[in-house]
């Protein structure tokens, strides 16, 4: 049994031994925090035990009785009815991946009990087309918590910094490890949502993205993880050296989603169709809507042409576009899903033994701040933040049983946040 002995900072100088490193991945105790002494000088990191225990934990499993994958797998009806507990509206988007996805977990658990051997089912991985803040992520994130796989988010951009030696695109997968607490069987069934895919696009025909030839790069990286391969993920992640263990995970049965805004693509699109189109925003009900329709007619050969190489549109055959939230979708935002923002403050305030309520101007207002913002809704929680940061800051240290009713004057700060004389 080895004797655990800290060498955090008040024990550093324990026996003498001022530097020392971890037996497995050699870091020192300076950047992995406290280590485990062994006898002999052997010393073991947090990090290092850890990836032991799901090590041993997966050879566990894999000589008992294999996992079984669902016992069913919801119906493309039962998906859409939970995540229209969460996300309002984008219903054609919550079709087209409840269906993609019902297919895919299907597939999965056919090949588990052995399949049929003369159809081979490919995987639909997706590729989700929208402005920010509409929904794609959550509607990722949701689908995953329902089933019951790890869920892991990448983002594209981070990868085009380190150019397509395709270190950095197996981080994305070490991220699905880490939510499967390192279970390589789990996080083969995972899904990964890579953000911004629109920004990896080749410069040549992209019409507002500035980067360089590296973008065809990370393309072509992902290319092969997206398909379907096996991947060397390492453990500690960062680059990968020589000397370094590698977790073997293999993608192919890992659902991909992307999302990306496609700044522009409206315009390729309406140059197919040779309609005109002269400029389009949010503040134009009307201009909004024509570029929506425009979108939903993207074809393979339009993302071609925005500059994502055709190997790669072809690897995510499942397309669906989100639309622009208006006002009154931001209200029911606001409101309805069962996390819903004024729900959370209505229990935070409960908890401080107040009450707080919302207009529905005051709520109209919001959302008509948000959108100015053009965040979608991911700009609501600040509007009200702002709006009501002093009363949150005082709100502890106020009598209790007050109660306050936020006023469309309130959110735009023309008059501070008193407890309604009425209630008090
Ligand atoms: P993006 O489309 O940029 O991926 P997100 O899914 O990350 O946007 O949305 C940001 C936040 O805004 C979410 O966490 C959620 O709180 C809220 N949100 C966005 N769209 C919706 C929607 N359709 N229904 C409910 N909430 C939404």
């Amino acid at each position: 049994m080895a004797t655990g002995k800290d060498f955090g900072s008040d024990k550093r100088t324990h026996n003498g031994k001022k530097n020392a490193n971890c037996s497995f991945c050699r870091k020192s105790y300076r950047e992995v925090g406290p280590l485990v002494e062994g006898p002999d000088d052997v010393y073991v990191c947090g990090d290092c035990i850890e990836l032991c225990q799901s090590i041993l934990e997966q050879e566990r499993r894999r000589r008992g009785e294999p996992k079984k994958l669902f016992n069913r797998v919801p119906t493309p009806r039962e998906i859409v009815a939970h995540l229209d507990q969460y996300i309002i509206g984008q219903a054609n988007t919550k079709r087209t991946l409840a269906v993609a996805v019902h297919n895919h977990y299907k597939r999965l658990m056919l090949a588990a009990e052995g399949g049929d051997r003369d159809v081979e089912i490919e995987k639909s991985n997706i590729l989700m087309i929208g402005p920010t803040g509409c929904g794609k992520t959550l509607m990722a994130r949701t689908l995953a918590k329902f089933l019951q796989v790890p869920f892991a988010i990448g983002d594209a951009t981070t990868l085009t910094e380190a150019g397509y030696v395709g270190e950095d695109v197996e981080n994305l997968l070490l991220k699905l490890l880490h939510a499967a607490d390192f279970d390589v069987e789990s996080a083969q069934r995972g899904i990964v949502f890579i953000d911004e895919i629109d920004k990896i696009g080749k410069t040549s025909s992209n019409v507002s993205i500035t980067r360089d030839v590296s973008g065809e790069g990370v393309q072509q990286a992902l290319l092969k993880m997206i398909e379907g391969t096996v991947s060397n993920v390492p453990p500690q992640g960062g680059r990968k050296h020589p000397e370094q263990h590698y977790i073997q995970l293999d993608t192919t049965n890992i659902l991909f989603i992307c999302g990306g805004t496609f700044v522009g693509l409206d315009k390729i699109i309406s140059k197919r169709l040779g309609r005109k189109m002269i400029g389009f925003g949010v503040d134009s009900g009307l201009e909004v809507e024509k570029h929506e329709n425009v979108l939903q007619e993207v074809y393979v050969e339009d993302l071609i042409e925005y500059g994502m190489i055709p190997e790669f549109v072809g690897r995510l055959p499942v397309l669906t576009t989100l639309g622009h939230l208006r006002e009154e979708d931001l209200v029911r935002i606001l409101k309805e899903p069962k996390n819903a923002l004024i729900r959370q403050y209505k229990k935070f305030f409960e908890m401080e033994g107040a009450d707080i309520e919302f207009t529905d101007d005051a709520l109209f207002e919001i959302a008509k701040i948000a959108i100015q913002k053009e965040t979608g809704a991911r700009g609501l929680r600040g509007v009200v933040e702002d709006s009501i940061f002093d009363l949150l800051f005082e709100l502890p240290d106020q009598a209790q049983g007050k109660k306050y009713v936020i006023t469309p004057e309130m959110i735009r700060r023309e008059k501070p946040c008193m407890p309604d004389a009425a209630a008090a």
